[in-house]
């Protein structure tokens, strides 16, 4: 019944690394499993995003996942196996961590929009409905690949598809693959690709590729600027668009293949390809878009949360508060997209949300 409600004090929405560090902290601080708050996920097992990693993805060459409060990481999984493949290992520590605490974690369950009623937000969803004081939305940006439409999208005979779709390299061998992107999911993927087949690389612009080691100190100062950014209301922009790309070996090998010979974009798709701005061709049979994810907020529309900046502004110590509603806090946003980001915005959210709402 869409008019029927389960009241609680705060809903947390999404299960990833932000999700989970708001649920552990919100009980950690004396709010109840249920009656209290809630975690709203649309996957139908744990492991947020993570579960959805292509499987090259390892332990030992993602950028370093942070342990969850209160549980490491080692406690849960065997970490003597040096190659183990993140899809597997990260859900097993959530499913893991999600017991061991209790969280009240319902799933497969989607929000679709949040709207307010008399004080409260009404949390509608494709099962049960909610209604709420408090809101901590925690639902990372994989359910929201951003895919740039050029001319001709639909005219192509081959493959196309997004990083988010990407499982391994061996789909393409014998295939000709435009990879299309900046990021550092375009080089890496690149990198792999380029390895078993013929690979053209397209971009509106080069990454900045610096002779420097990625340091903690680096780090913080891009999140810094990424936060400077959300609390003037601008949209946030990815980490790796201030800091640049450093020149690992792995870079280092393809710049002296020639695999980072960079195309600028192309102006429109053909049946057999692309076609760029002074007519030349390139015959393809895949153009895999490495064009980024974007923050999955399209639940929250009706709050009208966006400024004229295309931005929410944020406040609030760790900069996870929403300045214009209080009882709404973005965790795994802007500055803290990162594992070690998001564990601390949970806990900043569910303190300053207790104390906002009293509870
Ligand atoms: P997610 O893990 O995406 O969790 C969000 C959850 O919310 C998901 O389960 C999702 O399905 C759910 N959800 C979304 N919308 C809804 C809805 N409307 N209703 C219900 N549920 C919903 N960070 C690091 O710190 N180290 C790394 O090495 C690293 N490597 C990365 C590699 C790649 C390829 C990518 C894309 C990102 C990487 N990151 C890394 C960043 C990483 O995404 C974050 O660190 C973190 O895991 C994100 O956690 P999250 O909880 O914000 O999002």
């Amino acid at each position: 019944d869409k008019n029927v409600f389960y009241k609680v004090d705060i809903v947390v929405i999404g299960a990833g690394q932000a999700g989970l560090s708001a649920a552990y902290n919100l009980q950690r601080e004396g709010i109840k499993p249920g009656k209290g708050f809630v975690v709203l996920d649309d996957e139908f097992s744990p492991g947020g995003a993570w579960q959805h990693r292509w499987d090259s993805l390892t332990l030992s060459n993602v950028n370093g996942i942070n342990d969850l409060p209160g549980m490491a990481f080692s406690d849960a999984v065997n970490t003597k196996e040096t190659e183990l493949q993140a899809n597997i290992a990260i859900p097993k520590y959530y499913e893991q961590y999600e017991k061991a605490f209790g969280l009240p974690i319902i799933r497969p369950i989607r929000v679709t929009d949040v709207t307010e009623q008399n004080g409260r937000f009404i949390i509608r969803t494709n099962g049960i409905q909610f209604s709420a004081r408090g809101l901590i939305n925690a639902t990372g940006t994989w359910k929201t690949p951003h895919c740039p439409k050029y001319p001709g999208w639909e005219k192509f005979k081959g493959k196309q598809l997004h990083t988010g779709e990407y499982k391994n390299a061996e789909e393409f061998i014998g295939k000709h693959v435009i990879v299309v992107g900046g990021g550092i999911s375009a080089i890496q993927l690149l990198g792999e690709i380029s390895a078993v087949t013929q690979t053209t690389w397209v971009a509106r612009r080069s990454p900045d590729f610096r002779k420097y080691e990625f340091s903690p100190e680096i780090g913080r100062e891009a999140v810094a600027l990424v936060e400077k950014r959300v609390r003037e209301g601008l949209p946030p922009e990815s980490v790796v668009s201030v800091t640049g790309l450093p020149i690992t070996p792995a870079i280092e090998g393809m710049l002296n293949k020639g695999v980072l010979d960079r195309k600028p974009m192309f102006k429109e798709i053909i049946e057999t390809g692309v076609r760029w701005e002074d007519g030349t061709t390139l015959d393809a049979d895949v153009i895999f878009w490495n064009t980024g994810f974007r923050h999955s907020l399209n639940h929250l529309a009706p709050l009208k949360l966006l400024n004229d900046k295309n931005g929410i502004q944020i406040s609030g110590k760790l900069a996870t508060q929403v300045a214009k509603d209080p009882r709404i806090h973005l965790t795994g946003y802007g500055p803290s997209a990162s594992t070690i980001g998001a564990n601390r915005a949970g806990r900043i959210a569910a303190i300053e949300l207790i104390e906002f709402l009293k509870l």
